[in-house]
Parts: structure tokens; C-alpha cells; sequence
């Protein structure tokens, strides 16, 4: 059993090092107990943060042991009466090949819904929190103007997709002309904008015309300073993630600009408001998959995901989550379905 570890805290940009590969033996179920093989394990921005032991809404992963994560898992061998063998189910099995599990926290998945991996991305975590923060904090009208930040990510390219669904014209802001190009002529985004180019910010007001209704951040940093003098009043801010400063060690440098924040958001009342997808919005989740579920069958909804092979590849791929490298949900495969 193959799992890795978080072997050291990082400062900043986590490393290779701060991970370890080790081996055990492949565990065996007692009674009431089923044994877990990992097929698709989802690697997400959140992981950062239980890297750290920085105070925050979840506990820090402790350092040596193993590294926690959503996975797509089968049903290897069932001492559990509600399992079979060949299930496959939704669990939290971390960062490793096989896992115990007495049953509590799965969820059996149907092979009638598309790809199974389908349940860490569009119709799973990332999905549901662009259709609760959208909908629920965001509350776009048609004709409204909708910003998304990491517009082509696992929650970004479902953002602007419902907002596309509900008559608002949609901006992406991404990283590079290629995600660019698909956020317009794949998933049909009105525009989108690279955040790299030089001149971002005059790109960005061209883009926006009649200013922000809602703008949904996942980003912060200087992707949030070009917003923010956009926004119209009564504009609506689902704070999301500030992926931008999740590696940062200190206070960013420059003048402070909490003021200029604070006296925007007073005097064109906007509604800026954090959410914590499951905390807040658990009891939704059922609303969710329906809504999705429909929306997949129809063919409304586009999904790119970025699979990468083998487990041994997750810290490589979980540093370049961080900067930009993944186009689509990134999704390791450690096995066969
Ligand atoms: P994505 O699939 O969007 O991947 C992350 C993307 O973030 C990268 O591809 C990159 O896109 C962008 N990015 C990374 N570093 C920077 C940077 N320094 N500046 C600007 N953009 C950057 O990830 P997810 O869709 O899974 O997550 C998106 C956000 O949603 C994250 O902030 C995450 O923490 C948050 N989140 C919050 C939840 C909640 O409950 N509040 C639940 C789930 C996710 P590009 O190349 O286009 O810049």
C-alpha cells in the first residue's frame, strides 16, 4: 500500500520534500469493515491550508501522516453487509492506494452518471460550491454582468456556466491565451481575460462595460485589486478562495489598502460574504445534484478535467495546482476503474 505523507511543513511554496512516498501492507477488513482501492484521487486548493497548522476552519494534517483528499474508491474485499465487491463509491481516503472503512462517510456512486470521477469535480465539491456561492450569495439577474476568477478550474468553469444558464454576460479571468480561448469558445463565456498580460487591468474595464454585478472570487491578490473599482453598487462578492496568497509567508508589500477596500464596499454597498461549502451549505447538497444532474443529461454543462497517472505524481501536480499548471479539474488516477 503505497501512501503519502506529509513529511515537513512548507515555507511558502510546498516542495517535494514536504512530501514522502512510503509502503505498507495492504490492510485487511475485519468484521463490519470494507477495504477501499483508490481509482481517482482529487488533488484541490484547500490542501494547502491542512498543510499548515496556521489556525484556520479544518485541523492541519499532522506531519507523517498521510495526506487527506477525496477519492473515487472500489470495493476491493466486504465485511460490511450494505458493500460488495466491484462498489464504487465516494470516500476520504487520502493520499494512498487502499483504506479501511466501516461504511460511515461513503457514498455509493451510479454508474449511470457519467464518469465516476465526475463526483470529485462537476457533479461533487467543486460543482456544488459554484452552485451555492453563485446562486446563493451571488444572486445573479439576467442581463447582470458575472466576473469569474480562475474562470476555466473545477469551480470557475462551472460558475460561469450557470451564470451563462441564468441570461448574465459572463467575464472569465484566467491564467494564459489557451484557457482563455476555451472559456470563450468552449464553455461560452462572453469573454475572458488573462490576468498575466501586462495591461490586465484596462482589459479587463473593456470587458466590463456596464462594471461587475457579481464578481465570484477565487483568486484575491492583484486579480481582486482590478476588480474592485468595477464593482457597481449593490454588487455581490462570493468569497470563495485567495488562491493568489495561499504560499505567502507575510503581509503582501505595497501601500495598505484596507481603507480603499473598506470605503468601496460602504459606499457602493456591496455584499461581500465568505462561505465554507459544506459547513454552511451540507443540507443543500441533495437541491445540488439534482439541479446538476439535469443540466449534465441536457447537455448543458461542459467538464474539462486534467488526469494525471499514477499516485506518485500527486506532489508534482499539487505544486503546479498552485501555480496555474492544471487546465480543468485535476484529478490523479492511481488505478483502474
Ligand atoms: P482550479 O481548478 O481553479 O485550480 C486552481 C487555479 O487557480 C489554477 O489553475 C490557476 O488558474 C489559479 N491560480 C493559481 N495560482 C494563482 C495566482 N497566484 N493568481 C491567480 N490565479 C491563480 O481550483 P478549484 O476550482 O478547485 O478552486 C478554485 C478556488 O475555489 C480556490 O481558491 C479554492 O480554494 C476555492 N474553493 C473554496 C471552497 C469553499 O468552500 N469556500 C470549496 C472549493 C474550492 P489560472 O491559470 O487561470 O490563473
Amino acid at each position: 500500500n503505497r501512501r503519502i505523507l506529509l513529511a515537513s511543513r512548507p515555507h511558502g511554496a510546498p516542495t517535494a520534500a514536504n512530501f514522502k512516498l512510503d509502503q505498507t501492507p495492504v490492510p485487511v477488513p475485519a468484521a463490519g469493515q470494507v477495504l477501499l482501492r483508490t481509482v481517482y484521487l482529487s488533488l484541490d486548493p484547500y490542501m494547502r491550508g491542512r498543510m499548515s497548522d496556521a489556525p484556520s476552519y479544518a485541523a492541519p494534517v499532522e506531519v507523517g501522516a498521510i495526506m487527506v483528499g477525496g477519492t473515487v474508491s472500489k470495493v476491493e474485499a466486504s465485511e460490511h453487509p450494505d458493500y460488495k465487491v466491484g462498489d464504487l463509491v465516494l470516500s476520504y481516503s487520502g493520499w494512498q492506494d487502499y483504506a479501511l472503512s466501516d461504511g460511515k462517510g461513503l457514498t455509493r456512486l451510479d454508474p449511470k452518471l457519467g464518469r465516476p470521477s465526475y463526483a470529485l469535480g462537476l457533479l461533487g465539491m467543486p460543482g456544488f460550491t459554484a452552485y451555492m456561492g453563485l446562486l446563493d450569495i451571488g444572486q445573479p439577474q439576467a442581463g447582470e454582468t458575472v466576473v469569474v476568477a480562475a474562470a476555466t478550474g473545477a469551480v470557475g468553469s462551472v460558475v460561469g456556466q450557470i451564470a451563462k444558464l441564468k441570461g448574465c454576460r459572463v467575464v472569465g479571468i484566467a491564467g494564459g491565451a489557451d484557457k482563455c480561448k476555451y472559456a470563450v469558445e468552449e464553455l461560452g463565456f462572453d469573454a475572458c481575460i488573462d490576468h498575466r498580460a501586462a495591461d490586465f487591468p484596462q482589459q479587463l474595464a473593456a470587458a466590463c462595460g456596464k462594471g461587475i454585478d457579481v464578481y465570484f472570487e477565487n483568486v484575491g491578490g492583484a486579480v481582486f485589486e482590478a476588480v474592485l473599482p468595477l464593482l457597481n453598487t449593490r454588487a455581490r462578492v462570493p468569497l470563495c478562495g485567495m488562491i493568489a496568497s495561499y504560499n505567502a509567508t507575510g503581509k503582501p508589500e505595497g501601500p495598505d489598502h484596507l481603507p480603499s477596500l473598506m470605503r468601496r464596499l460602504l459606499t457602493r454597498r456591496i455584499k461581500l460574504q465568505g462561505f465554507i461549502i459544506f459547513d454552511d451549505y451540507g443540507q443543500r447538497y441533495p437541491e445540488f445534484f439534482k439541479e446538476m444532474s439535469g443540466w449534465i443529461a441536457a447537455g448543458k454543462m461542459k467538464y474539462r478535467e486534467d488526469i494525471i497517472d499514477g499516485l506518485e505524481n500527486a506532489p508534482q501536480a499539487f505544486i503546479g495546482l498552485l501555480e496555474g499548471k492544471n487546465f480543468g479539474k485535476l484529478v490523479i488516477r492511481s488505478g483502474d476503474e
